[in-house]
């Protein structure tokens, strides 16, 4: 087979300029299915800034705070460990999901895939028309009818991306914030304003002129799929031997006996090609290019309709399907890494509903030692920060030494409330006697109680004389 094409991307030309892709608007099965899945995330992306779950935001990432809420749980700098491991486990699902299932998270899930081809580009088939009317519309000179399509275009897309730049800053600094932003009006908030322009500048950039280039040049899961995928992994994919047959691709010509001839099914009528956004032949296989949109999957459908041949001479099969020619099946290392997966997302919410509601820290005033007192008594003084991550007040907190027979003095109230979603912080003196320590360097278990029910404990070094070891 030629290799070629793989040279050089199909969106740049041979002098090295980029080549712009029209491509013909996708309708069938697969396209329909996107559809429906692109509304359900369309409408999940939009709303998850603004739905509260017991007072919090469904979704933020507030990096400028250190604030974050995932699924309606508030994450504090505090519980970054969760986040690395849900990261971890994010990067382990995504490399077995991908070597089983190909880039199905591309084609299907993937924000820029989905306000690409499912927003921006169907606004463009809206005012521009279909691939052949969107080419000349392009030759065209700048008569009054195209500076009319051109401004309209340019001003949805920049209405658009104006929206998107605001649902962002939700997730970035709240929806709360952002909608009393929008109450006080812009000149208010100033310095919010420049950066939501700057936002609305780069997703028109992305969505009105980059477009593929960031699956092609820019995404880096998509410069890892060459590692990831195998022979094994479900991709989009032509059947070259049912397409070429033993004497190659053909064009079609009534009452010709293809099979007689030895030709395959693929009529190689380009249909395939045109759909394509990324502006690549998948005949030619597995590419780095191809976002698997299905897009030609649905083209070939029609066309094998149309001349009364199969349907799925293009469909979701892998490389050893093809050239064994076997049916899709449910392999079993498929079923593995759907059981890893499943046991992955499994661990990451039982981590997330067994996380500590109020995080404790008592540590040692820095640069004091201990203090005897009478009847054999040392004493140290500490400082603790107490943190309530929940919505609701704790009341009646108080500490108590577990691990030793001893007294902690507060210095202010003995019983305090911890505000919600903030901290409590003071200072205590713990008291043990000289008896009861097991040497200089004494570990300590204080257990935070609210009434009488522990909520947390912490571990903290007591000081004491050497020579009461
Ligand atoms: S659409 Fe199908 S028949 Fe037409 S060129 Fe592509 S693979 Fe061949
Ligand atoms: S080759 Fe097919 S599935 Fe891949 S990007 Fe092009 S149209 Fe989409």
């Amino acid at each position: 087979m030629e290799e070629n094409f793989r040279d050089s991307i199909g969106t740049i030309t041979e002098e090295g300029k980029r080549n712009w892709i029209f491509p013909k608007k996708p309708s069938g099965r697969f396209y329909d299915y996107r559809k429906y899945v692109s509304y359900f995330l369309l409408l999940f992306l939009i709303a998850s800034p603004f739905i509260k779950i017991r007072g919090h935001q469904f979704l933020m990432f507030n990096v400028l705070e250190r604030r974050f809420n995932i699924f309606g749980f508030p994450f504090w700098p505090q519980d970054f460990h969760l986040v690395v491991i849900s990261m971890i486990i994010g990067v382990i699902f995504i490399a077995l999901f991908t070597v089983a299932y190909g880039r199905i998270f591309c084609g299907w899930m993937c924000p820029q895939t989905i306000f690409l081809e499912m927003v921006f580009r169907r606004i463009e088939f809206w005012i521009d028309g279909d691939r052949g009317a969107q080419m000349r519309l392009d030759k065209a000179p700048w008569t009054g009818k195209k500076i009319w399509k051109r401004l309209l275009k340019w001003s949805i897309f920049f209405i658009i991306s104006f929206f998107i730049a605001n649902v962002f800053l939700a997730y970035l600094i709240g929806s709360d914030q952002l909608l009393a932003y929008i109450t006080d009006g812009p000149m208010a908030h100033v310095s919010t304003m420049v950066p939501l322009l700057i936002f609305t500048a780069v997703f028109y950039f992305i969505f009105a002129w980059f477009r593929e280039q960031v699956c092609i040049i820019a995404c880096p899961y998509g410069r890892l799929q060459g590692v990831l995928l195998d022979n094994k992994s479900i991709v989009v994919a032509y059947d070259h031997k049912r397409g070429e047959g033993e004497n190659g691709r053909k064009k079609f010509r009534k009452n010709e006996d293809r099979n007689a001839l030895g030709h395959g099914d693929c009529i190689d009528c380009f249909q395939c090609v045109n759909v394509c956004p990324t502006g690549i032949d998948i005949r030619n296989g597995t590419q780095l290019e191809c976002v698997n949109c299905t897009a030609c999957i649905d083209e070939c459908d029609h066309i094998m309709e149309s001349i009364d041949k199969p349907k799925g001479l293009i469909r979701y099969a892998s490389e050893d399907e093809i050239n064994h020619k076997n049916k899709f099946k449910f392999t079993a290392r498929m079923k593995g890494y759907t059981a890893v997966l499943v046991v992955l997302i499994g661990i990451l919410i039982g981590m997330l509903f067994m996380r500590n509601e109020v995080e404790a820290n008592v540590l040692r005033l820095p640069g004091q030692l201990y203090e005897r007192k009478e009847n054999n008594i040392i004493s140290n003084v500490f400082t603790y920060k107490l943190l309530n991550k929940t919505t609701n007040d704790i009341e009646n907190v108080s500490f108590k030494l577990m691990s030793h027979p001893g007294e902690i003095k507060m210095v202010s109230l003995e019983k305090f409330t911890i505000p919600a979603e903030q901290l409590a912080e003071g200072t205590l003196f713990i008291e043990i006697n000289a008896s009861a320590l097991n040497g200089d360097k004494d570990k300590l278990k204080i257990g935070v109680y609210s009434g009488e029910k522990l909520i947390e404990t912490t571990i903290t070094q007591f000081l004491a004389p050497r020579s009461y070891n």
